[in-house]
């Protein structure tokens, strides 16, 4: 993880909080951590009344977030929740975007899941990791071909090598960024209280807490620097 940028693909503002120790983490180590979010969450209302504010205030929920977790960037690229589509305009973007911060890592959903914006975002994520590096489209900046790739979700048990990261100093970090996401506390069926409880309990006792990571079959594992 000896990296200067990681770029994390997430499909609705609160995905990438399955990694937030890890992101945290590297954070604090000086890397240059930046969040793509592809959709604006617009379906994550549980009450009808919260319809019309949902997108502002999950790009609040995730500002606070960013500052929980030291993210050094964030783009959220606003595609409608539940409608995510693996069109050319938003691969584009992506290969931008990666182009632009040219990560040494980029982590993403794995291909196993039943949510089409997570399936989407592994596809686009994917192949945008690999179209960034070619000689192409050179409108969109210098190529870039980001060595690792991991999957931080959307895996079956033991199918790809996976690697462990002691976050246990970091430990407290899904549930302080569970914490921000008010909006989605009826989803979680945890208050912010809740969370904020079981902030205070892992700062008092440390317990031992394990990231894992799958490396995907396009990585060298040999390229890999000692941990
Ligand atoms: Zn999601």
């Amino acid at each position: 993880m000896d990296y200067k940028t990681i770029m994390v693909f997430g499909a609705h503002a609160d995905d990438e909080i399955r990694m937030a120790c890890t992101m945290a983490k590297l954070s604090k180590a000086g890397v240059r951590v930046v969040v793509v979010t592809m959709t604006n969450g617009c379906e994550g209302y549980p009450r009808i009344d919260m319809k019309d504010k949902i997108v502002e205030m999950r790009q609040k929920e995730a500002d606070e977030c960013d500052k929980v977790l030291g993210i050094a960037r964030r783009i959220i690229l606003d595609m409608p929740d539940m409608g995510l589509t693996n069109d050319k305009e938003t691969l584009q973007k992506c290969i931008k975007l990666i182009r632009e911060e040219r990560p040494e890592a980029v982590f993403t959903h794995g291909p196993i899941d039943r949510h089409r914006d997570h399936l989407n975002t592994h596809y686009i994520s994917v192949e945008a990791r690999w179209h960034a590096g070619e000689p192409v489209a050179a409108e969109l900046g210098e190529s870039w071909y980001p060595p690792h790739l991991y999957y931080y979700k959307g895996v079956i048990g033991n199918e790809l090598p996976s690697i462990e990261i002691d976050v246990t100093d970091t430990g407290e970090k899904v549930a302080e960024a569970l914490a921000t996401q008010v909006s989605q506390h009826t989803l979680f069926q945890r208050t912010k209280e809740d969370f904020l409880a079981e902030v205070e309990q892992i700062r008092k006792n440390r317990p031992k807490r394990i990231d894992t990571f799958w490396i995907t079959e396009k990585v060298k594992l040999k390229a890999f620097l000692p941990l």
